[in-house]
């Protein structure tokens, strides 16, 4: 295990902020960024080393690739061997912003940045400040969320710093990130377009545009079968987990709140919806509104991780709706409560 014996700095996003970030990233090393979904742990796509770099700092297998994020549309035939019209179509309607799209990888992109594979994962994320630091390093950035491997993913910079500390030079400041949940990732490397993780542009939206049918993968909701070969490697590992044990409760606000005051106990918390708490017995902290999905994204990882920051030692969660952008919040607290769900 590597010794860390250094304070990372947090600049603000600036100009000044943004151009030590450019700088460093030219330099080979690692900033953590503000995006619009999380905070992501940069480093230049192009150079190995690097990247291997990310890996170290969050303690990420070896095997999960990582994005590759852009700030111009033209760079992603820098990235990718093959563009075909379909990403154009996508990237023209969802870009800037939370999608990201699996194409072959090319020739310009270590294998290192997708952990061996020939595929590469490619977005243009909105955030001015990221937008800035892509420009001001000069380079595609591979950036995963900001946090160690198998935590909640970063929504704020001091998120970043808890779990970075010491590890990398510098974390920009960029405010509150304001969708809170990773993006949509989807493959155009499959015989029809398949998203693999759930974000704010739902499958919906994406079949609207190519005119024709996106499916969602099983394990979206299910999680991998015994001895299943994962069609995203992410899919294989612990996520999104604070440190106490999390449990889904399905049901309305009379039946959650009455559950939840019936089986309260030293240690438990609730993570509930804005309607519950005026019924609730036990701590708790709220993640948005019952029917604000939106709402829901944006404060799920920060909701996480303040019931380690209380102490929590079991929480029952109210599940959220599992349709549309509900459905990434649903697929977080799906893997936070390591598939335990109470259905009442
Ligand atoms: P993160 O950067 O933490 O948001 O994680 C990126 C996610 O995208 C992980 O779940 C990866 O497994 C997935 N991913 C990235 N690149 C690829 C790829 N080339 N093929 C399949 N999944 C990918
Ligand atoms: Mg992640």
């Amino acid at each position: 295990m590597t010794e860390y014996t250094f304070d990372t700095q947090v600049l603000p996003g600036d100009d000044a902020g943004v151009a030590a970030a450019g700088r460093l990233l030219a330099a080979g090393q690692l900033v953590g960024i503000p995006t619009e979904t999380v905070y992501g742990l940069a480093a230049d796509a192009t150079d190995a080393a690097a990247v291997l770099s990310i890996y170290a700092a969050k303690e990420r297998p070896a095997d999960n690739p990582l994005i590759v994020h852009i700030a111009e549309l033209e760079e992603i035939y820098n990235i990718a061997a093959e563009v075909p019209e379909a990403a154009l179509r996508l990237a023209k309607a969802f870009w800037p912003g939370p999608l990201t799209i699996i194409l072959p990888r090319g020739k310009n992109i270590p294998p290192e940045v997708s952990a061996g594979l020939d595929t590469v994962s490619i977005r243009m994320p909105s955030h001015p400040v990221a937008r800035a630091i892509i420009k001001a390093s000069g380079k595609p950035l591979a950036a995963p969320s900001g946090n160690r491997s198998g935590r909640p993913s970063p929504t704020e910079a001091r998120h970043m710093l808890e779990d970075m500390n010491g590890r990398i030079p510098l974390i920009v400041d960029g405010g509150e990130c304001s969708v809170g949940v990773e993006s949509t990732v989807m493959t155009l490397c499959t015989q029809e377009p398949l998203v693999l993780r759930p974000g704010a542009v739902t499958a919906e939206q994406l079949s609207a545009v190519l005119g024709c049918p996106v499916l969602l993968s099983h394990a979206i909701t299910e999680g991998l079968k015994e001895g299943e070969a994962p069609q995203s490697p992410g899919m294989k590992y612990k996520h999104y987990a604070p440190k106490a044990e999390v449990t889904l409760v399905v049901g309305d606000t009379a039946q959650y709140t009455a559950y939840v005051n019936a089986h309260a106990e030293e240690g438990r918390m609730a993570l509930c919806f804005a309607e519950d708490e005026p019924a609730l017995q036990i701590p708790c902290v709220v993640y948005g509104a019952a029917d604000k999905p939106e709402q829901q994204a944006q404060q799920v990882f920060s909701a996480l991780r303040r019931l380690d920051e209380c102490g929590a030692k079991t929480v029952l969660a109210h599940c959220p709706q599992t349709g549309g952008v509900a459905l990434a919040v649903y697929n977080r607290l799906l893997r936070a409560a390591a598939f335990r769900v109470i259905q009442l």
